[in-house]
């Protein structure tokens, strides 16, 4: 990864590349920031320039052998300690990162921006969480015991280091404290709060911060060629996070139907048509469960855009097209008398959904329950 391919983020760019000219890399550093800002991509542009052999004052050179190993992922001096979690329940290895690295490499070559939920999918275990074990700590020690093979710097990025248990946390202290000589310890993580503070306190804080609107925008608009408005409304919703933009803009077809499904269940519901309703349940139980997760999610988020207008803030509105004409209509019916009953509902049919109960079920019980509530 080049710095010149991460987005935004020059003052911090500067910083990272200032340091490293004069010679003052430190040993341990904690990249952190929310999902998207960046903190990845600019960890592995740091190890790569650090390790480049024909580096300018502004990036790596981008075309030296360790250029070329670094941008596919497969320096043997760049390491990776990312949360796994067991993909097939019959695989007696303990679950750490070298048993996944194809998938690792292959889902960040294919978004640097990605979030944990986005690995987790690539992983195929997205109904749990990984995390990072003990068993990992030790593959860690035991990677950086030797000196780097070929580059001036072994470079180990623990991914999401918030996923580290205390046990795996405390046998990483000393080395954190002190790693081996030539050997730098990059964590990066989304939230630095629920890493045990002996390790945050050993490691130099690198606070990425979200990027600059204007950025995005220019992205939006001379890239992918979408009008001023459309990219500024877009900007806004991903909230410094180019990886919420790039999910924001991927999702926009499969929209098209949630948003009609959504459609169908608020004015079906409205004309307390039940049969109608029952047909709604039964073609959405058809779809597959992520299809259905993320569903309810949308609704979620429209009905909350409803209970804005209705509350008269739209300024805190993120619709564009015709999901802003259909919520404007919507938002008389969504307010404090039922939003409340509304998000158990909700709640509740993502809670059964997770459990994998039977989809139809779920959905219907929804529906009856929309009837009611919407009425109020
Ligand atoms: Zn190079």
């Amino acid at each position: 990864m080049l710095f010149q391919s991460v987005i935004g983020q020059d003052e911090l760019k500067h910083q990272l590349r200032q340091a490293v000219r004069e010679g003052r890399i430190a040993h341990a550093q904690l990249f952190w920031g929310a999902g998207g800002y960046g903190a990845l991509p600019l960890a592995l542009a740091l190890a790569q320039y650090i390790n480049c052999t024909n580096r300018s004052d502004d990036d790596a050179c981008g075309s030296c052998p360790s250029c070329h190993k670094m941008q596919k992922l497969i320096h043997p001096d760049l390491h990776f300690a990312v949360p796994v979690n067991k993909v097939d329940k019959n695989d007696k290895r303990p679950p750490v990162t070298d048993n996944f690295l194809v998938q690792w490499r292959a889902a960040v070559l294919a978004n640097q921006y990605l979030n944990e939920q986005q690995w987790y999918e690539a992983l195929g275990i997205e109904n749990k969480q990984g995390n990072i074990s003990v068993h990992e700590a030790a593959k860690i020690m035991e990677k950086l015991h030797f000196r780097p093979f070929e580059a001036a710097y072994k470079v180990m990025i623990i991914w999401l280091p918030e996923r580290m248990n205390i046990e795996a946390s405390n046998r990483l202290l000393k080395l954190i404290e002190e790693p081996p000589t030539k050997t730098l310890l990059f964590l990066v993580s989304e939230d630095p709060t629920r890493i045990i503070k002996t390790i945050r306190s050993r490691a130099q804080s690198v606070h990425v911060p979200p990027i600059d609107e204007a950025v995005l925008v220019k992205i939006k608009t001379e890239q992918d060629g979408i009008p001023e408005a459309q990219a500024r409304k877009l900007v806004r919703a991903a909230a410094g996070s180019y990886g919420k933009l790039l999910s924001l803009a991927a999702s926009d077809d499969d929209n098209r139907d949630t948003f009609t499904f959504f459609v169908l269940l608020m004015r079906r519901a409205y004309q307390v048509d039940g049969i109608a309703l029952m047909e709604w349940a039964e073609e959405l139980a058809r779809t597959g469960r992520e299809y259905q997760k993320a569903f309810l999610t949308y609704a979620v988020q429209m009905l909350r855009e409803c209970f804005m207008n209705n509350r008269r803030t739209p300024e805190v509105t993120y619709l564009l097209g015709d999901e802003d004409v259909f919520a404007q209509k919507l938002s008389p019916y969504i307010n404090e008398r039922n939003i409340e009953t509304i998000y158990r509902a909700f709640n509740l049919a993502m809670a059964h959904l997770a459990q994998n109960g039977n989809a139809k079920i779920i959905f219907t019980d929804l529906a009856m329950k929309m009837v009611k509530a919407i009425r109020r």
